[in-house]
Order: C-alpha cells, then structure tokens, then sequence
C-alpha cells in the first residue's frame, strides 16, 4: 500500500474538518479525492504531506508513519499544493535548481533538464515564472513535485482555473505521470475523476461516503438503464408502460419518450412494440449515469 488513512479525525478550533476517515492507495493507481467545496480535501492532503498534523488517528506513506517518521514520508512523497505557491520572480530553470537543492537530488542539473523535458516546458525555461499561463505554472508546480522522484503524488486540485485546451494537456500529462507513480488527485469536478481515475474516494463534510473503482461507482449507483426513444408518430406513455421491464416513461415530446428500463434486453422488447403499433423507432440513445449523478446522490 503506498497510502494507508486510519480512523483519522482532524479538529481546527470548533470545526471538524475530518472525522473519522480511513481509506487504503494501492501502489500504482491514480484515485481521484472527490467533494464538493469544504469537504476536508485540503486538509486531508496537508496531513498526507506532513504540512498540518492530524488530531487523531494514523497515516502512513509508503510504510512510515506521517507523525513518527516525517522526513522518510516527505522523500516519497511530491506535493502540489491547491493554490501551487510559485516564486514569481524565478526564472523557471532557477526554481527547479533550487528546489532540487533542498531535496539534495543528486545530478542536480540534469535532473532539471529531465524534469524540464518530461512536462514539457522545454520552450519556457528561460522565462520568469510569473510571465507564465496558469496551465504552464502547473506545469512547474508538477515538476517541482517530482523533482526528487517520489513515489507517491499528491495533487490538490491541479486543473482548477485552468482553459479547457490546458485542461485537456495537464489530465494527459497526469495520466501519463500515473503510469509509474501512486497518484492522489483532489477535484469537485466529477468529469475529471471519471477521465483519469481507475479509483475514486468521496468525502462530504469531513466524512467519507463512497470508496470504490470508477467503474463499479458508476454501476452501483445506476437506478436502471436510461433510453430516448424518438419514434416517427406520437407515441402513448400509457400504452409504453405496458411493456414488460419498463420502470418508468416521460414524455419528452409528441414522438420521444425518456424510457427507464430494468435491464438491456427490454430494448428488443420495444422494439417488437413498435412493430406492433406500425411505429418506426428513429433513434434509441442509452443515457449512461454520470458519476455526477452519483456525487450529488451521494453528498446531497
Ligand atoms: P476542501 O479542500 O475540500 O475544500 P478544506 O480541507 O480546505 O476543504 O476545509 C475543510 C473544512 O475545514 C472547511 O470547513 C474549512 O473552512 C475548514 N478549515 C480549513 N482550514 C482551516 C483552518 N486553518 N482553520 C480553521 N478551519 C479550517
Ligand atoms: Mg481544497
């Protein structure tokens, strides 16, 4: 396991922010950290990284222990934090030199290059770090979690603010990051989960609510299946209803019906009912359950 969270509970003042939390990251998967905004992210993460300690409970990283062993964590660990403080003034060659140095890399310069190369910043080196796009800054900020090849990431929100053609380029980057590295993303965007996550855990209010692969999510939480069926007359929801294995039918317009059905093959059962009544289906869409869905059943 490279993360092991147990019975964690972490009180600033009055506020819980996170009760009672435990979850497992096996070696090697990406697993998106999913909750709406205030959930207990942040605070989660800061705790992985060793920034804040948690009141009680127990975490691990790669075997040691966040409270106990913080300097041995802190080596396998790379941190983006949510809002990826950078020095502004620093050329982006400089930063990574630099944080190279505090993490006493060996091969300081061509580790830099490596890291410069592999996010692909290789035209923006030279420049001022605060001459840079947000998604470029991300980029620094990636690397300089990398730096000292850990093998655990932690990533607070990394596409947040960022254009949809960055956002597009920093998942790829990510997912190709996770082929070799446990990667830990935090996100209130569900779509992001479901494009790059083999595993999602969702917390709300400082408690965990799902923990499961992407997929099953999906699955578990699908009330039925979901088809538009457009027809080339008006169709009787009424009449619609009598079919075996349809749950329940909503009449979009005249000829479309929004048809809930108990299993897949209740499709060629409505298609014999067309046959019947002389209709002609002009399209039948399967309505796939977004795991947005899921997020809003589960954090209502
Ligand atoms: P998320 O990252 O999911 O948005 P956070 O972990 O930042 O959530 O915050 C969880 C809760 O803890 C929120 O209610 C927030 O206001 C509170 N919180 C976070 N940091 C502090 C702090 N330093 N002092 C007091 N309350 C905090
Ligand atoms: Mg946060």
């Amino acid at each position: 396991m490279s993360i092991i969270v147990k019975n964690v509970t972490k009180i600033y003042g009055e506020q819980k922010a996170l009760d009672n939390v435990s979850f497992e990251i096996e070696k090697g998967h990406i697993v998106g950290f999913l909750g709406p905004n205030g959930a207990g992210k942040s605070t989660m993460m800061k705790i992985i990284t060793c920034f804040i300690p948690q009141t009680s409970g127990e975490v691990k990283v790669c075997g040691f222990d966040v409270t106990d062993e913080p300097i041995d964590v802190k080596r396998h660990v790379g941190y983006l934090p949510e809002h990826n403080p950078l020095y502004l003034d620093m050329y982006v060659k400089e930063y990574l030199d630099f944080t190279a140095g505090v993490y006493k890399v060996p091969n300081r310069k061509d580790r830099v290059k490596e890291m410069i190369d592999m996010v692909g910043l290789g035209l923006e080196q030279n420049k001022k770090i605060g001459a840079l796009s947000k998604g470029y800054r991300q980029r620094v900020g990636l690397a300089q979690a990398m730096i000292h090849d850990p093998e655990v990431l932690i990533l607070d929100e990394p596409t947040t603010g960022l254009d949809p053609n960055q956002l597009e380029e920093i998942r790829n980057l990510i997912k190709q990051i996770g082929k070799e590295k446990t990667i830990m993303l935090s996100t209130h965007i569900m779509q992001e989960v479901e494009a790059i996550c083999d595993k999602t855990i969702i917390i709300n209010r400082g408690k965990l609510v799902a923990n499961d692969s992407t997929l099953e999510l999906q699955k578990k939480n699908q009330q039925g299946i979901v088809l538009t069926v457009e027809f080339d007359k008006p169709v009787l929801k009424a009449e619609f209803l009598t079919i075996n294995g349809v749950n329940k039918v909503a009449q979009k317009s005249e000829n479309t019906l929004v048809v809930e059905i108990l299993a897949d093959n209740v499709r060629n059962d409505i298609f014999q009912f067309a046959m019947q009544k002389d209709l002609t289906i002009l399209t039948m869409q399967k309505e796939t359950q977004s795991l947005e869905n899921v997020f809003k059943q589960l954090t209502k």
